[in-house]
């Protein structure tokens, strides 16, 4: 049982984005209402923002927006920390232009803030987290939320249309999209609310780091300090902030819709792909800013409705699955019969094995799933056409179907920007057995389709550009270390 919300968010037009984490009572006497940013790094059009700003001007209070990044979440890495704090910075940068004070940690040898989290919360109101429904982010909040005296409330801020509204009965994409589609609309323009008292600039429990004003070079520096994964380089694919997300949107406007319908499914061609994944996972874009970018485009009417079916179907089915299981990121959530079919075939023999290493690194005996591997490798992001070959292959490169599962996770959210995600789990296991199963028989898969490499392959240009794909070099090889065990969060970190 939760507390109802409070009446001033019930009437907010985004209200059933909003949902009460425990028992608490708001504390209209607090300093500010707090609103703990764990992903969803942008300030305008930030749901969560808006929801705090809500119940804050009902009780003549400022918001004050936190955001802390520290060095032991899981995968932990230059790559992911670079990207973090450059989305961290421009979310204060923003917040200040919006009237709003915004705070940061940036936890690191020399300055340990423990348990900041909740003595930013015991000066407030109320707490505003995020509704995530997967990996860190969730563990974080419904943890905090149990051990908090403050009402906690989250709020969805990663899908267009708040999946409450939608129901809880949905079991196919093809439910999910004939419930999504008509109500789209509804949500595709929202009034951004205005703060109504000055920003906060009362005592804090901490010296804030002032990320506004750092420079690329800043960043660097705290990033060279942390002690995290230092043997994952930056990918330069993905410039940092928000002026990444804008040069992304640019590009999805003038190179990327005109042609996606075409292009979509060919990894050879760059302008078949957005590669806006990494901004939405970390929240620097929102869908609702996207869509707004796909309506203004001069591109076909069918790029358009494809893209759309990517972004809002595809993607808001598995934050929508996602939130209804206890743990997303655990082999159990692969369907019953997919899970009985590969454990039976589990002591086929397995000609294909490889070494974790050899996997880490792209340096298996299949030169197309090497060019997949290196893409995670070298860039943080891989495209969308080749990943499902990726996935289905990792299930004959191990030994049993756990291992498999462990080490496509392990895979996906170590290397990939846009890991960690209830796409990513949703998307594994629906490599590993979505659909319907097929006919029993090839060794190791069972009854779970397979996927050749041919929609590569056999393009015209397509095995020279798996060859080139195959050999880039990454900068530096990776620290190798043991393959997480599931589920791989719990008793890890508290806030
Ligand atoms: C085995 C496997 C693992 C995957 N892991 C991830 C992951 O870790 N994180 C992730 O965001 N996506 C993942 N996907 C889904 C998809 O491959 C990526 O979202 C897409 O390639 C991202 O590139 P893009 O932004 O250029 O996509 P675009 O083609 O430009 O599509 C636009 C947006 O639509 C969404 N989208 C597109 N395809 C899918 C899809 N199949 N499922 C859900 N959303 C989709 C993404 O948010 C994407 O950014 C995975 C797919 C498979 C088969």
């Amino acid at each position: 049982m939760t507390s109802p919300i409070p009446r001033a968010l019930a009437a907010w037009s985004e209200a059933p984005r909003v949902r009460s984490l425990n028992l608490c009572n708001v504390r209209p006497e607090g300093r500010y209402v707090l609103c703990w940013l764990q992903q969803a790094l942008r300030a305008r059009d930030n749901p969560v923002i808006d929801a705090a700003i809500c119940l804050a001007n009902d009780l003549g209070l400022p918001v004050l927006v936190y955001h802390g990044l520290r060095e032991d979440y899981p995968y932990a890495s230059d790559r992911l920390h670079r990207f973090i704090l450059g989305a961290s910075r421009d979310l204060a940068r923003e917040c200040r232009q919006r009237g709003l004070a915004c705070v940061q940690h940036v936890d690191r040898s020399d300055s340990r803030e423990k348990g900041l989290v909740y003595r930013l919360a015991s000066d407030s109101a109320a707490v505003f987290v995020e509704d995530q429904p997967t990996f860190v982010a969730r563990w974080q909040a419904e943890r905090f939320a149990s051990r908090t005296d403050r009402a906690v409330l989250a709020v969805n801020a990663a899908c267009l249309v708040p999946p409450a509204v939608l129901g809880d009965d949905i079991g196919s994409t093809t439910a999910f999209r004939r419930r999504h589609q008509p109500v789209r609309g509804d949500w595709l323009v929202a009034d951004e609310l205005h703060p109504a008292t000055a920003p906060y600039q009362g005592a804090l429990p901490f010296a804030s780091d002032q990320l506004e004003t750092c420079t690329d070079a800043d960043i660097d520096r705290f990033v060279e300090h942390a002690a995290i994964d230092h043997s994952l380089a930056l990918s330069p694919m993905f410039p940092i902030g928000r002026d990444g997300a804008l040069a992304k949107l640019e590009r999805l406007m003038d190179d990327v819709l005109p042609s996606y319908a075409a292009a979509r499914n060919d990894a050879t061609r760059p302008e078949g792909a957005s590669t806006l994944s990494p901004y939405l996972h970390f929240g620097v874009v929102g869908p609702r800013e996207i869509m707004a970018t796909v309506e203004a485009a001069v591109a076909p009417a069918n790029a358009k409705e494809k893209f759309a079916d990517e972004l809002l179907t595809w993607r808001e089915w598995f934050h929508y699955q996602a939130r209804a299981l206890p743990a997303p990121e655990r082999y159990d959530r692969i369907s019953g019969w997919a899970r009985d079919t590969l454990e039976a075939h589990a002591p086929d023999e397995r000609p294909d094995l490889e070494s974790l290493d050899a996997m880490l690194h792209g340096e298996t005996r299949d030169e197309t799933w090497n060019a997949c591997q290196r893409e995670f490798l070298i860039d943080g992001w891989m495209h969308n056409n080749l990943r499902m070959y990726w996935g289905k292959r990792i299930i004959a490169m191990t030994p049993d179907p756990k291992t498999a599962w462990a080490t496509a996770c392990y895979l996906n959210d170590r290397l990939s920007l846009d890991g960690r995600d209830p796409s990513t789990y949703g998307n594994i296991a629906a490599s590993f057995g979505g659909g319907a199963p097929g006919r029993d028989g090839p060794a190791v898969y069972g009854k779970v389709p397979n996927r050749s490499d041919g929609s590569t392959r056999h393009r015209p240009g397509g095995a020279e550009w798996l060859e080139t794909a195959a050999r880039r070099s990454p900068p530096t090889r990776l620290a190798s270390e043991p393959l997480p065990s599931e589920p791989y969060l719990e008793g890890k970190q508290d806030v």
